[in-house]
């Protein structure tokens, strides 16, 4: 296991911003940590990193608890913070050389920034100041940093909030491209980020994590809760009728004699609803399930 939490809780005075969290994220694995903003994600990262304590619980990475070894963990760990705090003053190769110098990386601290440089794409800005970089190019110093003293471990906190759409894409594939080599975790309130980026997904709300899976299986989560029909009828009905159902929650009429139907539960409502048809001397013209994305497993869950 590359992180391991156990039972973290985390106050800010009177205010619980985690409570009694626990994952792991195993070795090579890319997840998403997902939420709302002020759900904690920030709060969280800042732990296993090390810059700040838990209340009460454990973080470790790759086995050494953090508040034991806190130092060993920095040297493990490439952490790009929320909002990419930068010297706007420096030089970008400056600065990088200046990091690569904090770590004291076995390699030369020169080799290792001219290694990053060239990785993260940066060679054509390396000799501008930070200030005058795009968000994008400013993105990329930030990752650059993290990477700079090779880690096992990445912690990248809302990457690609702020870019543009090209951006966004050219920095995505950049974690894709060095996550192969690394266990990564990125925090993002962006669903489209994680099924671009991810194999799993912790989705965190208000503290708690409400759900945690592969992200091939996270829509048969939803699809346990929510199915979604839109069915036409060839003629018109009662909408009560229709609400009588199994497991129907919701009912709405979208268009003559077209409805929109929302159910719950294990069942899968189709059949209940051509049987439906059969008994009410109806024929079902069409028929069609939603497709739940990511998007709405997301809203489902950490909605209300
Ligand atoms: P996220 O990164 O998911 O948006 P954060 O971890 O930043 O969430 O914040 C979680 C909760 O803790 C929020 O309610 C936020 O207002 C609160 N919080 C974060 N940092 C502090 C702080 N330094 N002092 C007080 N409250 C904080
Ligand atoms: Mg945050």
């Amino acid at each position: 296991m590359s992180i391991v939490v156990q039972g973290v809780s985390k106050f800010y005075g009177e205010q619980k911003a985690l409570d009694n969290i626990s994952f792991e994220v195993r070795t090579g694995e890319i997840v998403g940590f997902i939420g709302p903003n002020g759900a904690g994600k920030s709060t969280m990262m800042k732990i296993i990193t090390g810059f700040i304590p838990a209340s009460s619980g454990k973080a470790y990475v790759n086995g050494i608890a953090v508040e034991d070894d806190n130092l060993e963990v920095k040297k493990q760990i490439g952490y790009l913070p929320e909002n990419n705090p930068l010297y706007p003053e420096m030089y970008v190769r400056e600065y990088l050389g200046f990091v690569a110098s904090i770590y004291k990386t076995h390699s030369s601290g020169k080799k290792q920034t001219d290694n990053i440089i060239e990785l993260t794409g940066l060679a054509p800005e390396q000799n501008k100041k930070i200030g005058s970089l795009s968000k994008g190019y400013r993105q990329r110093v930030g990752l650059a940093q993290a990477l700079i003293h090779n880690p096992a471990v990445l912690i990248l906190d809302e990457a690609t909030t702020g870019l543009d759409p090209n951006q966004i894409v050219e920095i995505r594939n950049l974690i894709k491209e060095v996550g192969k080599e690394k266990t990564v975790m990125i925090s993002t309130h962006i669903m489209q980020e994680v099924e671009a980026i991810c194999n799993r997904v912790i989705i965190i709300d208000k503290g708690v994590i409400v759900a945690d899976e592969e992200k091939s299986k996270i829509y048969s989560i939803i699809k346990r809760h929510r199915q979604v029909i839109q069915i036409e009828f060839d003629k018109d009905i009662v909408e009560s009728s229709l609400a009588e159902i199994g497991n129907v929650r919701s009912v709405k009429k979208i268009r003559n004699n077209i409805w929109m139907i929302e159910a719950e539960g294990d069942e899968d409502i189709r059949p209940l609803l051509f049987n439906f048809a059969v008994k009410n001397n109806l024929t079902v013209l069409s028929l069609n399930k939603q497709e739940t994305n990511l998007e709405e497993v997301f809203r489902h869950l950490t909605s209300g």
